[in-house]
């Protein structure tokens, strides 16, 4: 296939690492980035065969093949980038993005890419890591990760888009804009919020010397519970930002949740919060290993 990336970052450079390892000289792959620094470097480490901060300077007969392209900037500049780049692909050409929000970028990019005779299929490809840019990009990051691909009347586009994330080794998922972004409000967005609220409520220790202490002794449950708080802030001001309705509607479910724990301990309702802690035990076998 001959695939284009437009953002090299963690999601984009990655992308293409796997790309082109896996497929035996079978995949073509160009590649757009805002920096001159981020293309070389992109090159350099095979994640892409050719990129440029202009897809003017990407030769047209390696744009006339291209099959995909693959949204990777932030989600803030999703839109534009379609809209700037469209003009310059073939009639038939499928978008995709990887956005961590669909509801407010699926059916606009649909109506773009209508206009010049493109197809769009939205993807939330869900991997990361606390790093950002061509420099945090890993090989095998999507391997046994769920994927996200939203329907569309253009099944045959619907199976592509399908096919090139299962091709990196991802579990596919199909489901509407909405109902996307309800789902990863719960367990992707709220949570990011809720991390760093638990990183600054320890900072507001006012007590040097046990804040320090705290620091020194922060250790493996400290390193789960803040991962997600301590990520990239203008991809969590996006997710909030573009979802918001739904963040706010798991956020006052959490604020529920933590006011129980609360008055459960003000109370002295030992059994209670161990019943509590049982069946959250329980349950988080629902959600991971
Ligand atoms: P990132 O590491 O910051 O990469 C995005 C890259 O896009 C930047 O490094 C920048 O590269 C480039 N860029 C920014 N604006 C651009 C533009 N207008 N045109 C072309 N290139 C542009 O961010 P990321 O984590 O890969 O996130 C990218 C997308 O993946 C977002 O939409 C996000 O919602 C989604 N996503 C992220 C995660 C995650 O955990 N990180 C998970 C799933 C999905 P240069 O400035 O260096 O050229």
């Amino acid at each position: 296939m001959n695939i284009g990336i437009v953002g090299l970052g963690l999601i984009g450079g990655s992308l293409g690492l796997d790309l082109l390892a896996s497929s035996q000289g079978h995949n073509y792959v160009w590649g757009i980035s805002r920096n001159p620094d981020t293309c070389k470097q992109a090159e350099a480490i095979a994640a892409v065969n050719i990129a440029d901060i202009d897809i003017e300077n990407i030769p047209d007969r390696i744009l006339a093949q291209t099959d995909i392209v693959v949204i990777c900037t932030p989600i803030a500049s999703i839109l534009s980038t379609i809209t700037l780049i469209a003009p310059k692909l073939p009639a038939n050409v499928i978008f995709t993005d990887v956005g961590s929000v669909k509801s407010a970028i699926v059916e606009p990019a649909s109506k773009i890419c209508q206009q010049f005779n493109q197809r769009f299929v939205g993807s939330h490809t869900m991997a990361g890591t606390a790093f950002q840019g061509i420099s945090a990009a890993e090989k095998d990051l999507f391997q046994n990760r769920p994927c996200v691909v939203t329907p569309s009347n253009d099944i045959a586009a619907v199976e592509k888009v399908r096919s090139l994330w299962q091709s990196v080794g991802m579990n596919v998922f199909e489901c509407s804009p909405e109902e996307h972004d309800r789902a990863v409000a719960i367990i992707s967005h709220a949570p990011v919020m809720i991390s760093a609220s638990l990183i600054a409520a320890c900072q507001a220790e006012g007590d040097q010397t046990v804040l320090k202490l705290a620091q020194n002794l922060a250790s493996s449950g400290f390193r789960d519970t803040s991962r997600v708080g301590g990520g990239n802030p203008e991809l969590g001001r996006l997710m909030a930002e573009y979802n918001q309705s739904a963040v706010l509607r798991s956020l006052h479910t959490y604020q529920q949740s933590l006011q129980e724990v609360i008055s459960l301990i003000e109370n002295k309702q030992w059994e209670e919060l161990e019943a509590f802690l049982a069946n959250t035990q329980r349950d988080r076998s629902f959600y991971v290993d």
